[in-house]
């Protein structure tokens, strides 16, 4: 199927490492509008689906659709040009750099001077970089960062390190955003606080594809979910039948 308005649409994705298939003959659609979670347990495939999407491997079979086109012999930038942005498992942040300017590295792709022109305070790039400092603090306001913006990434506390990660990931503009267990470590309150940021990039539009390993944050936010075990889709649909799925009860149980 090739619609243009489908963000994401995986069909029959393999991916092998040597005799290691991690992920199995995967099919998944992200719809527009919605948040798809990817829930499974550790090594179930979930980050090597992501690394599939956005082209850091190359599926061993199987199509990757986004947004009508098949990408998956497309490279990584180019993916990131057609609007598919990403957030690591582990944090990848520049921690030298301020919170402000974390940002504007995503964001230099939409202006013409360079980044490093910008941080050399170059005279030429005067207007274009008052606009964009403006945008950049409009993607702290939006996960909450905005008093930080010239505090140093790496004298940030882990949770609001995680929020810069969305904050820079939404600079690019993306249509479809992949968040590879952006929870991870939070507490209770911090995830609550998580759940909010996510539904208002849904809010603007923007496609999600959420992996988590936690249960709870899953049902609360997602439209539909899918389920991986081995690399293999246990289990698909709203959150709720998800929940109450034998095979999943076993799955995250190990009974
Ligand atoms: P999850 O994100 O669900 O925890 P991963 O996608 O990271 O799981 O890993 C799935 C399986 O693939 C694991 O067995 C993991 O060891 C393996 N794997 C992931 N990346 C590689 C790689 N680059 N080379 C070899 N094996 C890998
Ligand atoms: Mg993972």
């Amino acid at each position: 199927c090739k619609d243009g308005h489908t963000p994401l649409d995986l069909d029959q994705v393999e991916m092998r490492f040597g005799g290691l298939v991690a992920v199995n003959k995967l099919s998944l659609k992200v719809l527009p509008g919605t948040i798809h979670g990817l829930m499974g347990p550790n090594g179930s495939g979930k980050s090597t689906t992501v690394n599939v999407i956005t082209g850091l491997y190359n599926q061993t079979t199987g199509v990757v659709n986004a947004f009508g086109k098949s990408i998956g012999k497309l490279k990584p930038h180019e993916r990131a040009q057609m609007g598919i942005a990403r957030t690591f498992q582990n944090l990848q942040l520049f921690g030298d750099l301020t919170v402000l300017e974390n940002v504007q590295v995503g964001l230099h792709k939409h202006y013409k001077s360079s980044f490093f022109a910008v941080l050399l305070g170059l005279p030429s790039v005067g207007r274009e970089e008052k606009e964009k400092q403006i945008e950049a603090y409009r993607l702290l306001e939006f996960v909450g960062l905005e008093t930080l913006a010239n505090e140093q990434a790496k004298n940030l506390a882990y949770g609001q390190s995680r929020r810069l990660e969305i904050a820079r990931a939404m600079a690019l503009k993306p249509k479809l955003i992949l968040l590879d267990e952006p929870a991870a470590g939070l507490t209770t309150l911090e995830i609550n606080e998580f759940n909010q940021i996510i539904l208002k990039i849904k809010s603007a539009g923007i496609a999600v594809l959420l992996i988590e390993h936690h249960m709870d944050m899953m049902m609360k936010i997602s439209d539909e979910i899918t389920v991986l075990d081995f690399g293999k889709k246990i289990a698909e649909g709203k959150p709720r039948d998800v929940q109450a799925n034998p095979e999943v009860v076993k799955a995250y149980l190990g009974a």
